[in-house]
C-alpha cells in the first residue's frame, strides 16, 4: 500500500506555493462556458483548443472523446472528486463542481487556492485578450486586501507582454521613429507599477527564438519594408523588427530592474515549432548572460536542452509550467533530470493555468507530491540530507521565485 502523505520522508505539505506563470480569468467568462465541458478544458489539448481560437466542432468532439483515456484528466477527476466529496465519475464530479462553483464562484476559487496554499501568482496578461487586469484577477480569485494592507488569499503580480503593444502600434500606421518611441514609452510606463515583476515575450509564436542582432539602421529599413507589405506574419522583415524590439525589452529589464520571461518550447497549435527549441535562443541568452531570463515552460518538450543551458549560464532560470501539470505521469522523471543538472535555486514552479481554476489546485498538488517523491529518492540514494531536500523542495515551490521577482510571501 502506498504510504500516507504524512509518512513520506520529505514532507512539503506545509510549503506555500508561488505560481510564476499563469493567465488571468474573469469568473463571469467562466460561468458563460458550457459547464459540461469543464473537464475537457482542464486537459492540455482542451486548453489549447481554446487558446488557439479553434471552433471546429469535429475537433471539439475529438477532444472530448480522448479525455477519458488521458491520464491527467483521470487523475484530476479522482482528486477533485475527493476534494468535493463526490463519486469519481464524470457526471458526479461535474454536478458537484457546478453546484459549488455557481453557488459562490469567488469563494469556490479562493478555497481551491487556500487548500493548496497558493500564496501568490504571476499572471501573464497577454492571454486572454482583452487583458484581465491585475485587480480583476485578484478579485475573481477571491482575494481580499484590507484597508491596512493585509492580504487574504493569493496576491496577483504581473508580467507585461510586449506583443499586444506591437500589434496596437501597428494599427496606428506610424513612422519608425514614432513606433520605436511608442514602444519604449510602453516599456517605461509599465515599470511604474510596483506589482509588475517583469516583461514577457512570445516571439516563439511570431517569428521564432533565433533572435538576430539587427543594427538600428537594419531595424528601421526592415520596418519600412514590413509596413509597406502590410505586416506579413512570415520570417521576413517583421522578424528583424521583432528581434530588435526584444533586445530593447531586455535593455528595459536592466533599466527597471525587472525579470525577462521568455516563452521557450512548445505551446498551443499556433506555435512556430521549428524555431522554439532552447538551442535556438542560445545566442540571445549568451548576449545577456548577466541578467535574469526565465525560460517559461523550461523548453518543454526539450527540457534537457534547457536544463543544460541553465547549468552553464548563471542567470538563466527554468520555469516548469506546461510540463507541470500536463506531463502528469512523466513529471517525476523529468523533474529528477532538471533538479540533477540545474542549480535548484533557478528552478521555478508554474502551472500555466489558462482555462479553469481547478488547474491551479491539481497542478500544485501534483507538483508537491512529485517533489516529495523525487527528493525523497535523492535522500535515500545519499545525494541529499533530509534538510537539504526540504530546502530545495520549498525553494522550487515558492522561495526561488519570490527571491528572483522580489516578492514577499506572507
Ligand atoms: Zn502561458
Amino acid at each position: 500500500m502506498a504510504p500516507e502523505r504524512r509518512e513520506r520522508m520529505v514532507d512539503l505539505s506545509g510549503s506555500p506555493v508561488l505560481d510564476d506563470h499563469c493567465h488571468g480569468f474573469r469568473v463571469d467568462d467562466l460561468l458563460a462556458l458550457d459547464p459540461l465541458g469543464w473537464e475537457d478544458r482542464l486537459t492540455m489539448m482542451g486548453m489549447c483548443y481554446l487558446s488557439s481560437g479553434q471552433t471546429d466542432p469535429r475537433q471539439a468532439a475529438q477532444v472530448r472523446d480522448l479525455r477519458d483515456g488521458t491520464v491527467f484528466a483521470l487523475t484530476a477527476r479522482r482528486w477533485l472528486a475527493g476534494y468535493l466529496g463526490s463519486e469519481a465519475t464524470s457526471s458526479a464530479v461535474t454536478e458537484a463542481r457546478t453546484a459549488a462553483f455557481t453557488a459562490d464562484p469567488r469563494a469556490y476559487v479562493a478555497a481551491l487556492m487556500a487548500h493548496q496554499q497558493i500564496a501568490a501568482v504571476i499572471a501573464d496578461e497577454g492571454f486572454p485578450q482583452p487583458t484581465v487586469t491585475r485587480a480583476e484577477f485578484e478579485r475573481d480569485l477571491g482575494t481580499t486586501v484590507a484597508a491596512d494592507g493585509t492580504v487574504q488569499g493569493a496576491r496577483v503580480y504581473r508580467v507585461a507582454r510586449i506583443e499586444p503593444w506591437i500589434a496596437e502600434l501597428q494599427e496606428r500606421d506610424l513612422t519608425w521613429p514614432e513606433f520605436e518611441a511608442g514602444f519604449e514609452e510602453r516599456l517605461d510606463e509599465a515599470a511604474v507599477d510596483p506589482l509588475l515583476v517583469g516583461y514577457k515575450s512570445i516571439i516563439a509564436y511570431r517569428t521564432g527564438l533565433d533572435v538576430g542582432r539587427p543594427s538600428a539602421a537594419e531595424a528601421a529599413g526592415a520596418y519600412a519594408e514590413w509596413r509597406a507589405a502590410g505586416w506579413p506574419k512570415d520570417r521576413g522583415p517583421g522578424k528583424t523588427v521583432r528581434d530588435h524590439l526584444l533586445r530593447s525589452t531586455l535593455r528595459a529589464c536592466r533599466r527597471h530592474d525587472r525579470v525577462m520571461h521568455l516563452h521557450v518550447g512548445g505551446g498551443d497549435p499556433d506555435i512556430v515549432l521549428a524555431h522554439v527549441r532552447p538551442q535556438d535562443v542560445f545566442e540571445l541568452l549568451h548576449d545577456h548572460m548577466d541578467q535574469p531570463i526565465v525560460l517559461i515552460h523550461g523548453g518543454y518538450p526539450w527540457m534537457a536542452e534547457a536544463a543544460y543551458i541553465a547549468s552553464i549560464l548563471p542567470f538563466v532560470y527554468i520555469d516548469l509550467s506546461e510540463f507541470l501539470p500536463w506531463a502528469s505521469l512523466g513529471v517525476d522523471r523529468e523533474l529528477e533530470m532538471v533538479l540533477g543538472a540545474v542549480p535548484s535555486g533557478k528552478v521555478l514552479y508554474g502551472s500555466d493555468e489558462a482555462s479553469e481554476p481547478e488547474v491551479f489546485w491539481v497542478s500544485a498538488r501534483l507538483t508537491r507530491e512529485a517533489l516529495e517523491r523525487v527528493l525523497g529518492a535523492a535522500v535515500e540514494r545519499d545525494h541529499l540530507t533530509l534538510d537539504e531536500a526540504l530546502r530545495i523542495g520549498r525553494g522550487v515551490l515558492a522561495a526561488n521565485s519570490a527571491r528572483l521577482h522580489g516578492i514577499e510571501l506572507p
